[in-house]
């Protein structure tokens, strides 16, 4: 499956085998690999063990890709075989089986790591002998980064395409990073420059927060209309707790003990509608285009969207707008919004529904480390504590119980 999957990826498999032997832990040489993992001796297996099993084996085969034939030099960029490898390992156990509980690949899977301390991060260009956590840093990252890239910015065609243009114009000879940066950009056409930059040569994370929404209507309403509303407004401004408390206090004031004391101004509304507004109302109608008319009478929502680039990472707005009438809508804007201002951006969106909530990244597709400031209005997103232990044993050593075994001695 291995051979078949990586090949249709890359290039036709130019070797006469491609033996994987049972052994205590993995590695890999051209053609023949070593693997972890075996059946308890009654025959049962933990589905860590199967699942590790069937992973270790199609990682190991995998290499014969990279970098046995893409020969790069895994001593100085681990991740060019490391990290492209498990990219592909990620792809064939999706194909292997439709749930299969694969560890790195998916974006969320990586924000942990990339929510680390600083300290604790290097860039995936960095030298092999120099990284700190060589899983994530070597295969979960750059893996999951290619995922991103396939799923999310490029799409599947483009990014295939490329991919294996890369693979067919390095196999047999030495590719450097740069060489996988240009292939995938001319071969596709696209300008990644800010992709590679943000996840290759950079330890910022991503968190974008949808910082505030602002709902805007047309003004259509009429001059009754609107001086009600102007009147609401200046009761509110005028309204203070001592009339409430003079209401008693006070049982007369001296305006309304001597009439000689009123003028014009005890009885004045400024809320009453005029024919000076009226008019002016009738004037600006008739002053209206069709088109302006229309957009008069539309009842549009306008909602201005600030978003802050919290983590540094830019990456693509991916919004959804639930509306009211239980419908929802999801829209992608592209990350070049990014492109003037990399810390702050607004953008308008005209909808005919009335939003009741809005959620940014709902697929989870781009390693957000703080998904909590990604709602509109704000929502608590629950977690828990683990009480944590320490796994048992090298890798791939039963831990003595399991469910099938379990499951035997019921019967
Ligand atoms: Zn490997």
């Amino acid at each position: 499956h291995t051979v078949k999957s990586y090949a249709a990826r890359t290039f036709d498999y130019p070797y006469p085998v491609a033996i994987s032997v049972e052994a205590s832990n993995g590695m890999e040489y051209p053609m023949i690999c070593f693997n972890y993992g075996r059946p308890d001796e009654d025959g049962t297996y933990s589905d860590a063990i199967k699942y590790g099993m069937i992973s270790v084996i199609i990682h190991e085969v995998g290499h014969n890709f990279f970098p046995m034939i893409v020969n790069s030099d895994e001593r100085q960029w681990s991740w060019m075989d490391e990290g492209l490898n498990t990219f592909l390992q990620y792809l064939a156990e999706q194909e292997w089986d439709r749930d299969y509980p694969s560890r790195r690949g998916p974006a969320h899977k990586i924000a942990p790591y990339m929510a680390s301390e600083r300290h604790l991060l290097e860039p995936i260009m960095t030298n092999s002998e120099n990284i700190i956590q060589f899983g994530p840093n070597a295969y979960a990252k750059p893996a999951t980064a290619l995922n991103i890239l396939r799923e999310t910015i490029m799409g599947r065609e483009l990014f295939d395409y490329a991919f294996k243009e890369y693979s067919l114009r390095w196999m047999f000879k030495h590719p450097t990073p740069e060489d996988f940066f240009r292939t995938m950009e001319d071969a596709s056409g696209v300008d990644l420059d800010w992709f590679w930059r943000g996840w290759f040569f950079g330890t910022d994370p991503v968190d974008i927060s949808l910082e505030e929404v602002k709902w805007y209507k047309l003004d259509n309403r009429t001059p009754a209309e609107k001086k009600a509303d102007q009147k609401k407004a200046a009761d509110r401004e005028a309204y203070h707790i001592s009339m409430d408390y003079n209401k008693e206090d006070i049982p007369q004031t001296v305006v309304e003990a001597d009439p000689a004391t009123r003028d014009f101004y005890n009885s004045y509304n400024p809320f009453t509608v005029t024919p000076e507004d009226e008019q002016a109302y009738k004037n600006f109608m008739a002053s209206l285009t069709p088109k302006e008319k229309e957009l008069m009478n539309s009842g549009l929502n306008f909602y201005e969207m600030r978003f802050r680039n919290v983590g540094g990472l830019v990456m693509p707005l991916i919004i959804q707008f639930n509306y009211t009438d239980g419908t929802s809508e999801v829209e992608r804007i592209p990350a070049e919004i990014w492109r003037l201002n990399e810390w702050e951006v607004t953008k308008v969106f005209a909808k005919k529904k009335e939003v009741a909530s809005i959620i940014l990244d709902p697929y989870r597709e781009t390693a957000d480390i703080d998904e909590t400031n990604n709602y509109w209005p704000r929502q608590f997103v629950p977690s828990r504590f683990e009480l944590f232990k320490g796994a048992s044993g090298a890798r791939g050593v039963s831990t003595g119980d399991n469910p099938m075994r379990r499951s035997r001695s019921r019967r």
